[in-house]
Parts: C-alpha cells; sequence; structure tokens
C-alpha cells in the first residue's frame, strides 16, 4: 500500500499499537503526527521512527488540549487526510469494585477522547469532500468481559460512534470504520496477570497473541483507497477470538 504525501494523524504513537501505525504509514510514504502525553517524549519517539514523522503534546481528556493539538497537527502537515483514533486506557477492576474515577478516566480517554478528536478531524475533512476516520476499539467491546466494564462500556460505545458518524459523511467520500484488536502484545496487555492472560491465550483459536503489526496492516487497509467503499465497518483482528 502506497501513501505517499497522505497526512495521517495518530493520537498515542509513542508505543504499542499507535507507534506501530506510525512506523506503516511513514514507511508507506505518508506524512505522520503521533501524541505523547509528555510533548518531549512524543518528540523523542517521533525522531526514532523512519520518514517524515512529527510528534505533538495531547491528552485526549482535556478539550482544550485536543484543538490545540489539531491545530498544530494540521499546520505542520497542511491539512489531515487520515486520523487513527489510538490512545486508550483500561482500569480493570470487577463492577462492584470500580471508583467513580476508573469509570471516568477510562470513558474519559477512550470515548469521550476519541469523540473530540473525530469532531476535530470532520471539519477540514468536509471541506476537502476526502478522509479516513479509523478508531481503536477492541474485541471486549463486542463481548465484554470480566473485570473490563468500563473498558467495555468505552470500546461498545466508540462502535456506536463510529457507525453513526459513518451514516453522517459518507456522502462527503469519507469512511469511518473501528479495527478491533484482540490480545495484542504491547504495555497494556503487560498489566494482565499472568493466569488472565492464559485465559484468554487458551480462547484464541490462532494459538497465539497478536502484534501490533498485524493491527497496524488492518488500519492501513482500511485508510487506503482500496477501501473505498467500506464504511461503519468494524474490522476485529484477535486470531478469531471473537467469531
Ligand atoms: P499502550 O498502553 O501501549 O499505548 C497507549 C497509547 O495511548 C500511548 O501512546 C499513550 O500515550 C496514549 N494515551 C493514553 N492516554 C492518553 C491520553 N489521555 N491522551 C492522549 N494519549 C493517551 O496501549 P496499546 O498500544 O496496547 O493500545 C492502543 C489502543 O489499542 C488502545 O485504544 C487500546 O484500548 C486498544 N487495544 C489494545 C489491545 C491490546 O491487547 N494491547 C487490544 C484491543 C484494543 P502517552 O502515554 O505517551 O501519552
Amino acid at each position: 500500500m502506497k501513501f505517499n504525501d497522505r497526512r495521517v494523524i495518530i493520537t498515542g504513537g509513542t508505543r504499542g499499537i499507535g507507534n506501530a501505525i506510525a512506523a506503516g504509514f511513514a514507511s508507506a510514504g505518508a506524512r505522520v503526527v503521533i501524541s505523547g502525553r509528555d510533548a518531549e517524549v512524543a518528540a523523542a519517539k517521533a525522531a526514532e521512527l523512519d520518514g517524515d514523522v512529527h510528534g505533538l503534546a495531547l491528552d485526549v481528556t482535556s478539550g482544550e488540549s485536543v484543538q490545540q493539538f489539531f491545530a498544530a497537527a494540521t499546520d505542520w502537515l497542511g491539512g489531515i487526510d487520515v486520523l487513527v483514533a489510538n490512545a486508550g486506557i483500561t482500569r480493570d477492576k470487577l463492577v462492584m469494585a470500580l471508583k467513580d474515577e476508573d469509570w471516568d478516566e477510562v470513558l474519559g480517554t477512550n470515548l469521550r477522547g476519541a469523540f473530540l478528536c473525530a469532531r476535530e478531524a470532520i471539519r477540514p475533512m468536509i471541506r476537502n469532500r476526502s478522509g479516513r476516520i479509523i478508531a481503536v476499539t477492541s474485541v471486549i467491546g463486542l463481548t465484554g468481559n470480566p473485570g473490563q466494564g468500563n473498558y467495555a462500556a468505552s470500546k461498545a460505545g466508540l462502535i456506536g460512534l463510529v457507525k453513526s458518524l459513518a451514516q453522517e459523511v459518507a456522502s462527503r467520500n469519507i469512511t469511518v470504520n473501528a479495527v478491533a484488536p484482540g490480545m495484542i502484545d504491547t504495555d497494556m496487555s503487560a498489566d494482565l496477570p499472568p493466569k488472565a492472560r492464559e485465559a484468554i491465550e487458551s480462547r484464541i483459536p490462532a494459538g497465539r497473541a497478536g502484534t501490533a503489526q498485524e493491527v497496524a496492516s488492518a488500519v492501513m487497509f482500511l485508510a487506503s483507497d482500496e477501501a473505498s467503499y467500506i464504511t461503519g465497518e468494524v474490522l476485529r483482528v484477535d486470531g478469531g477470538l471473537a467469531c
């Protein structure tokens, strides 16, 4: 897939899945902005990647930060062709033990944060009559999972947002899709207790966790010209976990 001079913004590209997505787009010729809550970390992580990659500060829980980030990112890129709403967190507990702040932080980052970013991206895309938005949800948003009620709600909500926005902007040549990874080897999944991880892995038909690069390939496909008639879709990247 070629993305020569395509302008791509990825929220949370400092590590894990977002970093692999940034590496994939940059190596395919795109100009890429990644974000980190710490500006210096974002800049350093961008510098580590081959290609035209810039790192900027962003906290998706803050509307002000989102506005400043998009202004700076679109200024540097000269516009926006692709948004990958990837930033996400977990605060896992059984529902009866969840504190209000566990709920608010996870919903505020994974769902409200993605909404704020999509709203910023959609305006210039409508003006251009062209664009691609890909949200990184999770199979947990499709299936639920004990100990992840807040996370599952945020990722299920994200799917509702994607399907609604897809219908709102389809006539403007903009597609809006989600990828739903299963168990992927990153810092986030490394936080899982070994027993919980083994229990999930034993249920993966492919018999292994996925890689961040495998998620990046799916995101790049949905951003490509080849996927021009796919919108409102949720593409699982899970080795069959949520079949
Ligand atoms: P990591 O924990 O490795 O990375 C998370 C990224 O999100 C970091 O770059 C981090 O940036 C960014 N981030 C976190 N909070 C904020 C915030 N408030 N504002 C802006 N950026 C933020 O996670 P993964 O790479 O594993 O996860 C990426 C996405 O994939 C998430 O949405 C996750 O829910 C989803 N996913 C992951 C799965 C897995 O098994 N790993 C499975 C299914 C879905 P920084 O800390 O530098 O600010």
